[in-house]
């Protein structure tokens, strides 16, 4: 037996968990239309919706925040928030944001047009919206491996790197930058090989387009360089993750992610000749250049948070955290894409419950029955075709950093345990409303009538 996976942190101040019956969550789920988004966080046992803004401050973050100079224009926080991004990255010119998303539009805001083609790994679900709303077109050039649930591979994270050569080849008039998300979030919060990373830039460099990195997960991309990558065992995180960066032109990132911080986001790009547009476009949506939207505070909570998060014992237990919730489902037969790792575990939903059609909506059924069984909040994750052809879907397990304890962890474990010992007697759903954009965070479902059933058996 392997040791347990210990904290490199105690606990200095809690938060009380209210704990519901089954008949109240009964209630909850049918007022939130069975999407957790809409559901009260106070009626969450276990909330793993997100790692987005979720995180633990440490004591040392929380003394940030008394320092804070909070003046509209030239104060300190920038000052030393630039320092740090400077130094942790590499790159010349950086822009604060309120979050991730505003690096996206500032960014395309400059770059793109109506027209372009926009390459990447596998698009972020609002980094795609953002752009299709700049009328470009999102090509999504993950490798094959990353298409497999099952297939256990370091990096299914990596670009298609024959394939990225292919679309420069015949576009490239059409293609204003390329981007690379690590870790990559929408297919599974895979890592990226620096050997992939480096492979991408060549391309980039040959055909004369930048690079942009999406960066939100960096730290977690860099650990797992150095624990499964040829050459990087005896390197620091931060070594890492200069080399990263190394490779591109600049980044979006949301802080809310491995900066550990609950807000702010951040742009950076070495290219000048953008540098006086960027300003403009900020004050105009953002705030003045040296607090681009967020607080002081905000700025001192993130500079500290980019240095912790790449604390390698911190990142061996997170990472490691994952790795053991993947491994209590797996131990009860349940189905999960693998491998487990980065921040989150993902249960495949038409595995979990196969007798329920793509129609029915398996992933959204599947997140509330099992906040309905214990608590538990999860989220569906929208389809996407896998290389064996089949139409994936999934439920994700996304774990806030510095939040939860082991016993917590195994509590998850046991409530998914006991729904899957059920499983044959869970029904699906439909939709009541389904918005046009990003339809997870709003739609309403509701239970398919006994009609509708009958209507979907009989109609192969
Ligand atoms: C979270 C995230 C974003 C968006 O950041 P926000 O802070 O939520 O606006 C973009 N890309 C990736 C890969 C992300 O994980």
């Amino acid at each position: 037996m392997s040791r347990a996976v210990l904290e490199p942190y105690r606990i200095k101040m809690v938060e009380p968990i209210r704990l519901t019956s089954r008949s109240e969550r009964e209630d909850l789920l049918q007022r939130a239309h069975y999407n957790m988004f809409l559901l009260p966080a106070e009626a969450v046992t276990v909330d793993l919706l997100t790692d987005s803004g979720t995180n633990s401050l440490s004591a040392e973050q929380w003394a940030a925040l008394m320092i804070a100079d909070e003046s509209y224009a030239g104060s300190k926080s920038f000052a030393r928030f630039e320092e740090t991004v400077r130094d942790v990255f590499g790159y010349t010119y950086v822009f604060p944001v309120h979050q991730g998303r505003g690096a996206e539009r500032l960014l395309f805001s400059v770059m793109c047009k109506a027209g372009d083609v926009a390459p990447n790994n596998t698009h972020f679900d609002t980094t795609r919206a953002n752009l299709t709303d700049f009328g470009v077109t999102c090509a999504d050039l993950l490798c094959a491996e990353g298409m497999d649930l099952q297939l256990h591979h370091p990096f299914k994270g990596n670009m298609d790197v024959e394939a990225l050569r292919t679309l420069l080849r015949e576009k490239r008039e059409r293609v204003p930058m390329v981007l690379l998300t690590i870790t990559n979030n929408s297919g599974g919060s895979q890592p990226v090989a620096m050997a992939n990373i480096r492979a991408v830039s060549a391309a980039c460099r040959e055909f004369g387009v930048p690079l942009y990195f999406d960066a939100c997960r960096f730290a977690e991309n860099a650990y797992y360089i150095q624990q499964r990558e040829n050459g990087y065992s005896n390197k620091s995180i931060e070594e890492i993750v200069r080399e990263m960066f190394s490779y591109g032109d600049g980044l979006i990132l949301s802080g809310k992610k491995d900066a550990l911080s609950n807000i702010g986001g951040l742009l950076c790009t070495n290219n000048g000749a953008l540098v006086m547009r960027l300003r403009e476009r900020l004050v105009l949506t953002e705030g003045f250049p040296t607090y681009g939207g967020m607080a002081g505070r905000d700025l001192e909570v993130m500079r500290v948070g980019l240095r912790e998060g790449m604390d390698a014992n911190y990142l061996a237990h997170r990472l490691g955290m994952t790795e053991y919730l993947g491994a209590r489902l797996r131990e009860q037969g349940i189905p999960i894409a693998e491998p487990a790792g980065g921040s989150s575990v993902f249960l495949d939903a038409r595995g979990f419950l196969p007798h329920l059609k793509l129609e029915q909506l398996p992933a959204a059924a599947l997140a509330a029955e099992i906040y309905l069984e214990g608590g538990v909040r999860t989220v569906e994750i929208g389809s996407a075709k896998l290389s064996s052809g089949e139409t994936m879907s999934l439920v994700r397990l996304c774990l806030p950093r510095r939040v939860y304890s082991q016993t917590q962890l195994d509590y998850v474990a046991d409530v998914i345990g006991d729904v899957w010992k059920r499983r044959s007697e869970i029904g699906g759903l439909e939709y009541e409303f389904k918005p046009e954009i990003l339809p997870a965070f709003s739609a309403y479902y509701r239970p398919l009538s006994a009609v509708a059933e009958q209507e979907l058996a009989t109609a192969d």
